[in-house]
């Protein structure tokens, strides 16, 4: 079914796992503008990965990733996560 392929940044579908438990481990607010606000410097940070693949097959090269990867994936949620906590463009300072 070659409808269904496309082009794709696999960095997207590897970071994003990662947001929600980054997040947590701070008082940041976690309203989706915020949460994008980290996706997008963590998209920034860290390098494209593009592939021209199915669903499934993303799913297999996120679940493959080697520790040292995932961590570096980590710092780069971390940094956001930090940046947006203290500029959060959405007008909170906190948590609700
Ligand atoms: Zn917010």
């Amino acid at each position: 079914m070659a409808e269904n392929f496309s082009i794709h940044n696999v960095s997207e579908d590897m970071i994003e796992p990662f947001l929600d438990e980054c997040m947590a481990e701070t008082d940041m607010c976690t309203c989706p503008r915020c949460r994008l606000d980290v996706l997008a410097f963590a998209l920034n940070a860290f390098p494209p990965h593009y592939v021209v693949t199915d669903f499934g097959d993303m799913i297999t090269r996120a679940m493959s990733l080697s520790t040292q990867f995932r961590a570096d994936i980590v710092t780069a949620v971390m940094e956001g996560v930090k940046l947006v906590s203290q500029r959060p463009r959405c007008g909170n300072t906190k948590k609700q």
